[in-house]
């Protein structure tokens, strides 16, 4: 994204000391060259729901979901909270890139905001059959949600908002789910974690958010690390 245009490469450099060995980019449509680093970095493709109503016809998506870097489609999903693009729209581009999915055999990354109801049945009727699973991206849906996606092959990935003060919900969602089915990631550069809330988040801040989903399922956060390394590589069928 833009907003490491000053310093992408320090960045990464700072993502491997922290520890991270591999980056899912969401939605990485423009992949810059950046050299030669110390990490593997895999991008999804696909139109968030925001951008529906100029998702045109879709080749970019279809085209780039046949590239072995490319591990997943999406954020795709719906967002009613901005309703950027029209509800019907948002569905039906939803829809037809559930569609190229299953036709490149990929799981999917779900963006979904305050239509819980909505996104739950429409991946029961495209997506659960699929077998093909994927994520929850920013998990923030109560325990009975979370096993819903679950049942249907999702992971849950938990993000910046797990450290912050008012997120107790969240953190209770997250002692109770199981090890298996637990992702963790940053949405840089946005949702920084505590103790760097407010500025610009990165991946190296992605041990934040392990720290304190260990602190909160009473682990090591080498555990966590360990688990949420072998459920990326299981659901992509990549190895790190
Ligand atoms: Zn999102």
């Amino acid at each position: 994204m833009p907003a490491f245009d000053d310093d992408r490469a320090e960045m990464l450099a700072r993502a491997a000391d922290a520890g991270v060995r591999a980056i899912l980019a969401i939605t990485g449509l423009s992949m810059t060259e950046i050299g030669v680093i110390a990490l593997k970095i895999f991008a999804t493709t696909g139109v968030h729901p925001h951008e529906a109503k100029d998702a045109g016809d879709l080749t970019t998506v279809e085209q780039q979901s046949k590239d072995a870097r490319v591990l997943a489609i999406g954020e795709i999903g719906l967002d009613y909270h901005y309703d950027h693009s029209p509800r019907p729209v948002q569905a039906d581009v939803f829809i037809k890139q559930m569609e190229i999915a299953r036709a490149a055999r990929k799981p999917i990354v779900i963006h979904t905001r305050e239509a819980w109801p909505d996104t739950l049945s429409l991946l029961k009727e495209n997506w659960a059959a699929t077998g093909l699973g994927g994520v929850m991206h920013c998990f923030s849906g109560d325990l009975a949600t979370a096993h819903e996606c679950i049942d249907m092959g999702f992971l849950i990935s938990i993000a910046g908002p797990v450290t912050f003060p008012k997120s107790q919900e969240l953190r209770d969602v997250a002692s109770k789910l199981p090890a298996d089915r637990l992702l963790i990631e940053t949405d840089s550069p946005y949702l920084a974690p505590v103790p760097h809330r407010g500025k610009r988040n990165e991946p190296a801040f992605v041990a934040e958010v392990c720290k304190r989903l260990a602190e909160v399922r009473g682990v090591a956060p080498e555990e966590i690390a360990a688990r949420t390394t072998e459920n990326f590589s299981r659901l992509f069928a990549v190895k790190i």
